[in-house]
Order: structure tokens, then sequence, then C-alpha cells
């Protein structure tokens, strides 16, 4: 096979602590790859500023001038990062690249794992996931959250190996069967998992952040996790139907049991705590099952209005 023009992918998102430190290193490892003949010498780093109103755009342009193995794009405003990495894949699909490394800006990922990724794909495969040693440098909530959404995803049907980050490598091939998929919300480590391309795995070290803060927050984690979910699995909406039977039945067996009581025994059953207790316990099931499908109904909301992904700005090619 012949050896790749890699295009390595960065999402932003005020990153300007970050990104000059970030570029440099990534420079290395492609200047030590380009050296080592193992990539094309005009791969090429993809910036995609996530909206930002600090001066992250301004540091990209400013290394863009300087040389134009530094690309990027700048959204009108802040789409979160999965657009951020559908709308790179896209880019970097139409300027041309044999294959596609998404990393984080904060290079909290190993970058020399690159190095792996592209032996692996040399060795054919299509998809290459990075997938961490460890979360030593996630919180005890989020190592706790995590855990229980890929245990869930799992449970759910779609099977995505717990510790997978979004940093993976992608081929031409991955890239144009992701083009086939119009979905606007796209789960993009759902999507690759169940593509049924030829993957591998690479393991890599987790640093911490290297300057700023995390970009992400409670709210904007159970969004995604929510997404991955309800675009990947129905089983939430059979289990809300098996559930709602269940209840029926036990209801019909209460007032059989009742009947039969008034009858033979002339019991009047006395239960003011048990019918309150009941009354919440079903209300509350029956909302959370209602907010579940109502989740569902989002899903096709939003998809069904076919907004664009996100919003170009501006494109550095
Ligand atoms: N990011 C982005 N848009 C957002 C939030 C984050 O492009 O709305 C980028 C961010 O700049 C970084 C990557 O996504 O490159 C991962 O974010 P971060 O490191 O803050 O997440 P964490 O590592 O804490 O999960
Ligand atoms: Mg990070």
């Amino acid at each position: 096979m012949e050896k790749p023009r890699l295009a390595i992918i960065v999402p932003c998102f005020n990153e300007e602590l970050c990104v000059k430190s970030t570029v440099e290193q990534l420079l290395n490892v492609l200047n030590k790859l380009v050296s080592d003949e193992k990539i094309k010498p005009d791969s090429y780093i993809y910036l995609v500023d996530d909206g930002s109103v600090d001066k992250t755009w301004k540091i990209i342009e400013e290394f863009h001038n300087k040389n134009k193995l530094i690309k990027g794009l700048k959204f009108v405003r802040n789409f979160g990062n999965q657009k951020a990495l559908l709308a790179g894949l896209d880019c970097v699909r139409a300027i041309g690249c044999d294959c596609a490394v998404s990393i984080d800006a904060d290079l909290q990922q190993d970058e020399w794992a690159i190095e792996k990724f592209v032996d692996e794909y040399m060795k054919g495969a299509d998809i290459v996931s990075g997938i961490r040693n460890d979360r030593k440098t996630d919180s005890f909530f989020k190592k706790i959250t995590a855990l229980m959404f890929y245990k869930t995803m799992n449970i759910l049907g779609a099977k995505i190996p717990p510790n997978h980050s979004d940093y993976r490598l992608v081929s031409k091939r991955a890239l144009d069967i992701l083009e086939q998929y119009p979905e606007k919300y796209l789960f993009l480590r759902g999507f690759f998992n169940e593509v049924g391309l030829k993957t591998a795995y690479v393991n890599f070290d987790v640093k911490p952040r290297m300057a700023g803060e995390s970009k992400f927050n409670f709210v904007s984690l159970m969004g995604l996790a929510l997404n991955g979910i309800t675009s990947y699995s129905v089983v939430p909406l059979r289990f809300v139907a098996v559930l709602g039977f269940c209840m029926a039945l036990f209801g019909f067996l209460v007032g059989v049991e009742t009947v039969i009581e008034k009858i033979f025994w002339h019991n009047s059953p006395n239960g003011w705590a048990t019918t309150i207790i009941l009354l919440c316990v079903f209300g509350g099931i029956q909302l959370f099952c209602l907010g579940l499908i109502g989740e569902y109904v989002g899903q096709v909301y939003r998809e069904v209005k076919a907004r664009p992904r996100y919003i170009k700005d501006i494109e550095l090619k």
C-alpha cells in the first residue's frame, strides 16, 4: 500500500492557551512521520474553530499564513464538539486525504500514538480507535458517568468499547461512507463502531489538560449521552411498552383481588396510604416514560427540520 496523505483534525473552542503549542507538537509528529517515510509530505493539520470568542482563530490564521500545511475552518458560532469533528471530517475529505486523525486541542491524548494509528492503517484497518489506558485525569464524577454510559449503551445493543474516545484514525473509505449519512445529530462513536469496517485498537496514555479548562459541563455531557442513546437504540422505547404492560397487569390483578375480598369477606379495604404511594409511584413512572419517549420525539423533531449541521464563517485551505 502506498504511504498515505494524513490529515489531523483538531476541534478548538476557546483554546487560545493550548492551540499554539498543540500545533507545534503536531507539526513535530508530522515531520517525524514524513522523515520516516510513513506519510506523504503534503499531510496537514486541520483546525476547526467552533465559534471561539478568544484569540484562537487569530492564532490559527497566523500559522496558516506562515505554513500552508496548517489549514482551518471557523464556525459562525459554537455548534459543539461533535459538529466540529463532523465538519473537520467533511472538509478534509473535500480537500483530499487518504486518512484522517481527530485529536483534542488540549493534547490530552498522547499525540505520538498517531504513528501506531498509521501503522495499523497500513496493515489494512479502515478505522483505528484510540483506547485510553486509564481515566486517571478524569474526575470521580466523570469516571462514574462515563462507565454508566458505556454500560447502558452495551445493554441497549450499541457495543461501544469503554474508554473509547474521539481520538481515532479513519480511512478515506470510512469518510466516503460517512458522507452517505444525512443524520444531522450523528453520534460519531456509534457511527464508526456500527459501520462494520475493519477496526483496530491502539492504547494510549491520557495526560492532564495542557492549559485552560474543560469545555464540557454536566449538561453538555448529558446531551451527548442522550444523543448517543437515542440515535443508536430503540430498546428504551420497547422497555416503556413492556413496563406499561406489566403495570396494567398488576392493576388488573389488584382489581380482581379487591372484588373477591369484597364479595367473599365483605372487606372494604381502607388503604389510604397505599393509594397515595401507588398514585405517586405510577405517576412518576408515567412521567418518566413520557419524558423518555419525548427524547425520541425530540430527536425526530431535530432531524426532520433538517437544519444545516453547522454554518461556516471562514475557511483557510
Ligand atoms: N470542543 C469544541 N466545542 C465545544 C466543546 C469542546 O470544539 O463546544 C473541543 C475542545 O476545544 C477540545 C475538545 O473538544 O479540543 C475536547 O474538549 P475538552 O478537552 O474541553 O473536553 P474533556 O477533555 O474535558 O472531555
Ligand atoms: Mg480535554
